[in-house]
């Protein structure tokens, strides 16, 4: 991370290649130019691309967040928001972020996971779990010194174009094996969804613990059942599924499977459902693989400086 390692620059590099144009030209040629194609093929994706660029930053950039995505409300009962402030996050994220006195995209975007990523998250996690398996870690990379040169280092050596630890592999060039430095990067998460089917005991474990939160109040037990529904339907195979397929002509609102879904929440008919796109050209267009990626992604996505 602290020399720009981690491919969400890249990807926000990217965003910031169209919110970077000038506004006139996005809002009065170029979107309404799109708006007026069918959104199918590469023109959806185009669609979805500036949908996604138009976002302000920080917020682009915590787009991926479970809670942003879901909404509060999905997750959390009433009695719960009505005693916090579900604003404050949001509020906090965007206070760090113009706080962190950086003119470029990455060191604003390092500011940020200063101190959510590395200090909140990634930090705790691995202290905490190799405590618990007895093994004594540490940082070498989050020295002061080394902190204080990846702070002082320019912006365009840390993230040149889409190009990731761009000093730190030139400096490191004659160092490390070629292999070392070609390497793409590899998160240290650990394979929590997988290890779910593959292992009743912590399956049990999991489910019993999700079970016993529902008591506390604080996450909607439905939430909870949807949640523990998702992975079971990654586990099982449905064989036949009950009720009558709406009319091409008189499709229902949201998501059109949602008569027949016995996994349906209250957003899958309110909202237009996003797409999501997976390996080559399958796309899948459902609120629980929203869930499950999320979480998945949560379990598995962390990643270490
Ligand atoms: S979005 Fe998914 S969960 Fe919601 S109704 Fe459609 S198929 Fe069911």
């Amino acid at each position: 991370m602290m020399f720009g390692g981690n491919s969400r620059y890249a990807t926000q590099y990217f965003y910031s290649l169209y919110s970077d144009l000038p506004q006139p030209l996005r809002q009065a040629v170029l979107e309404p130019a799109i708006r007026i194609l069918p959104e199918v093929g590469l023109v959806g994706k185009a669609r979805r691309y500036m949908a996604h660029a138009s976002m302000p930053m920080p917020a682009r950039y915590d787009h991926y967040n479970l809670l942003q995505r879901l909404g509060p409300e999905t997750v959390f009962t009433g009695e719960f928001l009505a005693g916090v402030s579900p604003a404050a996050p949001a509020a906090q994220v965007e206070q760090a972020y113009r706080a962190s006195n950086a003119d470029s995209l990455i060191n604003r975007m390092l500011a940020l996971d200063f101190k959510y990523t590395l200090a909140d998250n990634d930090l705790p996690k691995v202290v905490r779990s190799s405590e618990l398996a007895g093994v004594d870690v540490r940082f070498p990379l989050l020295h002061d010194e080394v902190v204080a040169f990846s702070a002082r280092l320019a912006p365009g050596l840390k993230l040149r174009g889409p190009r990731l630890r761009y000093f730190f592999k030139k400096a490191l060039r004659d160092f490390l094996p070629p292999e070392i430095i070609a390497k793409t990067k590899h998160g240290f998460g650990l394979p929590f969804g997988r290890w779910l089917h593959s292992h009743e005991p912590l399956r049990r474990l999991a489910f019993e613990s999700l079970s016993d939160l529902k008591k506390r109040d604080i996450v909607r037990g439905e939430f909870i059942d949807q949640l523990t529904g998702a992975h079971v339907i990654q586990k099982e195979r449905l064989e036949t599924i009950e009720g009558v397929v709406p009319r091409p002509t008189d499709l229902p609102p949201g998501c059109h499977f949602a008569p027949r879904c016995q996994h349906r929440m209250p957003r899958c008919t309110t909202e237009e459902i996003p797409l999501y796109q997976l390996e080559g050209s399958v796309e899948v267009r459902c609120v629980l693989y929203d869930l499950a990626a999320a979480v998945a992604a949560d379990h598995e996505g962390a990643a270490l400086p």
